[in-house]
């Protein structure tokens, strides 16, 4: 049952734009940032690679493994600096996230991933094979002495299992069965073996034996991404959640499946974030305090509340249902780069499918007039078009135009037939497009097909 207040609530968000007195947009992205960041990590690699080269003399090249020495030692170097590489691209430096997004830091993380397990892989063989050919052993009886009496390389194998580990759960077929919860454990554990394999490259290392130099710097660039992850991973999100204090208020439904969670908190006022943008949350109530999950904010801040819009799907969502007014909620961000600020043409077409509305929604209240915004909003039943009155009332603020495309395929059709027919100028517009993985997919494909270059669209999948 709704009662008054429940009715002035949904009111706030309702009323077509937020009050310009309680509007702070995100800072804005300066590509200029990410680049040069981009620039220092490839220059630590080339200089990884010098330090590699540089502590071989020809003479070591020449003696019994000497080779294998060389080329082991060298994969371990480069294999342990892109594994640092990897923490910096997940630790949402938010600078860089600014501009590349969530998606676009996952998207690399993805296509370095490969290289330093395989790296470090290579290095473990081939090193034990170094030193059997060296000793005049075999490789097993190698692998004893190594694990038996070498410093720390006990440590740094159990390390090297771990990263294995977490790196075979990532593999596209096998994540996709596994719970993201036990992938999510699995990735924690690179931590851990990370900090294992540390000590075993100071005291082992040819780079770094004999040499205080390299030792400290070594130890710097390890100290320094402890701090980054420390810092925007664990520090800023828990400084953010103590400083708004975000409490549930209300569940509230909005549709067959579908709740908005209504929070309130202190200082919204001063919070940083543009329409589009999400936060991981944190409900801490019972079964939820230890899972984060990505969902956008569905309007603006209207302080002292914020919203969230969710479709009930797995056990994480459904539980939204059942929140109790009062749970106390932390957040991590607010990320997401598919803001206004990524906007290059003037004009937008904004494309939703289904509960992709809770972005589009919010990137609409931060447009002006001049974005003439033409949105299409995509359900397979009328029952499943969320937040429907408030988009509405935002496209008519906005002199926009408003598509509904209600019913299956068959009868809208896809991207290719919808974009043309509905968007005569498309070309002179920007395309923001949320959603469903498989439906982002598409439309981009579609627009790029339609002449819309890569520049001008602007996607967030509802999954990673
Ligand atoms: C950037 C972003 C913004 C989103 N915004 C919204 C929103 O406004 N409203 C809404 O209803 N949904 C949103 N989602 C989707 C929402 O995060 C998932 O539906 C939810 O996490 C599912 O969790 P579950 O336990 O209910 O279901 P599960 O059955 O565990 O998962 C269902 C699907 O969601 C994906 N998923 C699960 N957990 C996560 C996670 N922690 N991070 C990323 N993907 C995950 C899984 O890959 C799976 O495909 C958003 C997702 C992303 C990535």
């Amino acid at each position: 049952m709704t009662t008054a207040v429940s009715e002035r609530l949904a009111a706030r968000f309702a009323s077509p734009m937020p009050r310009r007195d309680e509007r702070r947009a995100a800072p804005a992205p300066r590509p200029a940032v990410a680049k040069v960041a981009a620039g220092a990590l490839v220059l630590g690699l080339a200089g990884v690679v010098v330090l590699g080269v540089l502590s071989e003399s020809r003479a070591d090249l020449h003696v019994r493994g000497g080779v294998a020495m060389f080329a082991g030692g060298m994969a371990g170097l480069v294999g342990m600096y892109l594994a640092l590489v990897q923490l910096l691209l997940i630790s949402r430096v938010p600078q860089v996230e600014r501009v590349l997004g969530q998606d676009g830091l996952l998207r690399w993380h993805r296509r370095v991933g490969p290289f330093p397990i395989s790296l470090l892989v290579v290095h473990a063989v081939v090193i034990t094979v170094a030193f059997a050919q060296a000793a005049r052993t075999g490789f097993f009886h190698e692998l004893g002495v190594f694990l038996g009496s070498y410093p720390d390389m006990l440590a740094a194998s159990v390390g090297l299992l771990l990263m294995v580990a977490a790196g075979v759960a990532s593999l596209g077929a096998l994540r996709r069965r596994m719970r993201r919860e036990t992938w999510w454990v699995l990735h924690l554990y690179m931590y851990l073996a990370l900090a294992l394999s540390f000590a075993h490259v100071l005291a082992l290392g040819p780079s770094f034996v004999g040499h205080p130099l390299t030792q400290a710097l070594w130890a710097l660039v390890w100290a320094a991404t402890a701090g980054v992850v420390l810092t925007y991973r664990f520090g800023l999100p828990l400084v953010r959640s103590l400083r708004h204090r975000l409490r549930v208020v209300e569940v509230r439904k909005e549709a067959p499946g579908v709740v908005s969670v209504i929070l309130a908190g202190r200082r919204l006022e001063r919070l940083r974030i543009s329409g589009g943008q999400f936060f991981a949350w944190r409900f801490l109530s019972r079964g939820l305090w230890w899972q984060a999950h990505p969902y956008t904010v569905s309007a603006l801040p209207r302080p002292p509340y914020l919203r969230l819009t969710v479709r009930t799907l797995g056990d994480h969502s459904q539980a939204l249902a059942r929140l109790r007014p009062g749970t106390p909620v932390a957040v991590e961000g607010p990320y997401g780069a598919v803001t206004r600020a990524a906007r290059r043409n003037q004009k937008v077409v904004l494309v939703a499918g289904g509960i992709g509305i809770t972005s589009i929604r919010s990137v609409l209240e931060d447009l002006d007039r001049a974005a003439r915004p033409v949105v299409i909003v995509r359900a397979p039943s009328e029952d499943r078009l969320v937040l429907r009155e408030e988009t509405a009332g935002l496209v008519r603020t906005l002199d926009g135009t408003l598509h509904e495309l209600v019913g299956p395929r068959s009868k809208t059709g896809g991207p290719s037939r919808f974009l043309p027919r509905l968007v005569e100028d498309l070309e002179e517009r920007d395309l923001f497009v949320c959603g469903p993985k498989a439906f982002v997919d598409e439309v981009v494909a579609a627009a790029r097909s339609l002449g819309v270059r890569r520049r001008c669209i602007h996607h967030e999948a509802y999954q990673w």
